[in-house]
């Protein structure tokens, strides 16, 4: 057995590694930079820890979280490696110690928050220390577009050029679109890095998003359908975590929750009894879920939708983290779309952003949310759309195993619609937008189409046997095909696409997928 597998047993446990590892560890330990892209789960830590052990002098890791350093210096303490860490929850006392013994060469491990490398102290130590190695753990962190920006992670390249001589880095993460992968390689100023992604497909998830009208019933029916099973309901905020609780509670449904308003011991305790099975279900806020690790999570359903499909991913990820099928179900609603986007314009700007980029940083959640908006109503497979957009090719057409891939499905025309649709667009000259001329098609009488007489148009009411809802998304089928045509930015209007020409020359037929009991109703309302 190769010495590195042998370590791997002996501090570990493990006889193998997973997809992804073995060649992080490689890089790491022949010195070179490192880009390491692992969905939550995967055993990223484990990539920086093996090669740490196994170099020469004391390897830093960099890490946003008080909470996860605790964690994962307990668990290494507990497997006989040496290891530390320095941040802001140690006393004086405790801190001064923890470098003194840095100082004399008794770690292997330290792990640090990015704060920490300003400090002199800290610097002192690093600059005389023989670090083997630097990781940089959810490196999306110095990304200003990323969820979660700290700009005093922009400050490690030039920790590591202060150093005699810059040791190799190394950074990871688990949520990283195209774009943000870029900007990890620049602002950490990875030299030549060796990237490893594992793949972001989890196989065992099946995703599904259902549009209910009455959230509560939808929540308890699936939950009524799962009774024995562990599972969490994400909730955006926390008065709805204790309101769905609450409800939960009264019809019989062991739940517990979870949300940063409540004290640390409940907090503790709820954790506990979801823990051990006590309380099988968790009411929570995105606060719940770093560093919790359940394996056996049947389902996540997210009762309000999340700010972007990379939360949405993440969180919901926490299923089936044994590898047995587990459901991942999202309750979308409009309302959603109209509070998230006022949570965005509410948002203070993150410590370190320049009020002229807030705008542009507002701008990016914006096209987040309606990317998240998209999943929540497109008609194609849900995991290709995740890992599209995650930047992987998906494999094969359709997955078979998410909601749209297995319910049934129906090609419908949608011609006639489409030119009524599409007349409304003219008459109106590129002013509105999605929901304006869904309201004009469908002849309601409401403050916006009151307000421009829209009543007094031509297409007023054209379609007024259909749903509003259903209008909206016929529109943005017509969007997708080129049809149609929806302007960036705070208010995005309509005009004519591309393709218009084609409809209106009546040389085309448009006919748009429905879920098999949609256009059921569809052709009676004919
Ligand atoms: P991440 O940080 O990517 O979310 P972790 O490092 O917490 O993931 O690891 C996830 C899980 O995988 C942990 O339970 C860990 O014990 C396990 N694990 C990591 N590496 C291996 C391995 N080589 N063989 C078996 N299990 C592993
Ligand atoms: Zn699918």
């Amino acid at each position: 057995m190769s010495y590195k597998l042998e370590m791997l047993q002996a501090y570990f446990g493990y006889r193998g590694f997973l997809p992804g590892q073995e060649r992080a560890v490689d890089a790491l330990l022949e010195g070179r930079d490192v880009l390491s892209i692992m969905p939550t789960g995967a055993g990223k830590s484990l990539c920086f820890q093996l090669p740490a052990i196994m170099l020469p002098g004391v390897a830093l890791v960099i890490s946003p979280l008080i909470s996860l350093m605790k964690d994962q210096v307990g668990s290494l303490v507990q497997a006989g490696i040496p290891a530390a860490y320095l941040n802001r929850s140690l006393t004086e006392r405790q801190y001064a110690l923890a470098l003194e013994r840095a100082w004399q060469g008794r770690y292997k491990i330290i792990y640090v928050a990015p704060e920490r490398l300003e400090s002199p102290g800290f610097l002192r130590f690093a600059q005389q220390a023989q670090i083997s190695m630097v990781a940089v753990d959810e490196a999306h962190c110095v990304s200003q577009w990323g969820t979660d920006f700290r700009p005093s992670y922009l400050k490690i390249p030039a920790f590591l050029d202060s150093l005699p001589k810059r040791p190799a880095l190394g950074a990871f993460t688990a949520t990283a679109t195209p774009e943000v992968r870029e900007d990890i390689l620049q602002k950490l100023s990875l030299q030549d890095p060796v990237t490893t992604t594992t793949g972001f497909d989890r196989k065992n998830l099946y995703f599904e998003v259902r549009h209910p009208q009455n959230r509560k019933d939808e929540l308890l029916s699936i939950l009524l359908r799962r009774q024995n099973e562990s599972g969490v309901v994400y909730c955006s905020t926390r008065k709805a975590v204790e309101e769905v609780c609450a409800f939960l509670q009264a019809h019989g449904v062991a739940a517990t929750r979870y949300h940063a308003g409540l004290s640390p011991e409940e907090r503790q305790a709820n954790q506990d009894a979801f823990a051990t099975d006590e309380c099988p279900v968790m009411v929570a806020t995105n606060a719940f879920g770093m560093g919790i690790d359940k394996s056996n999570v049947r389902y996540v359903v997210h009762y309000n939708m999340p700010l972007d499909l990379e939360g949405y991913y993440q969180e919901a990820g926490r299923a089936g983290r044994d590898g047995s099928p587990a459901d991942c179900i999202l309750l979308y609603s409009g309302r959603d779309v109209i509070t998230n986007r006022y949570l965005i314009d509410q948002s203070q700007a993150p410590e370190g952003v320049e009020e002229e980029a807030l705008s542009a940083l507002r701008q990016r959640q914006m096209d987040r949310l309606k990317t998240m908006t998209f999943y929540a109503t497109t008609n194609d497979c849900l995991r290709h759309f995740i890992l599209r957009y995650f930047g992987e090719e998906p494999p094969s057409p359709s997955c078979g195993h998410c909601s749209n891939c297995t319910e049934g499905w129906e090609d419908v025309d949608i011609t006639k619609e489409a030119r009524a649709i599409l007349s409304a667009v003219d008459e109106c000259g590129g002013r509105f937008g999605v929901t304006t001329i869904a309201d004009l098609l469908c002849g309601r009488e409401n403050e916006r189409t009151l307000r421009w007489d829209l009543d007094r148009r031509r297409s007023f009411g054209l379609l007024s046997h259909r749903k509003v809802e259903q209008v909206k998304a016929q529109i943005r089928h017509l969007v997708d095909q080129g049809y149609l045509a929806l302007s960036d930015g705070d208010y995005p209007v309509l005009s004519q696409g591309p393709r218009a020409r084609e409809l209106s020359a009546g040389s085309t037929q448009v006919t748009m997928r429905m879920k098999a009991g949609q256009s059921r109703t569809a052709r009676r309302e004919r």
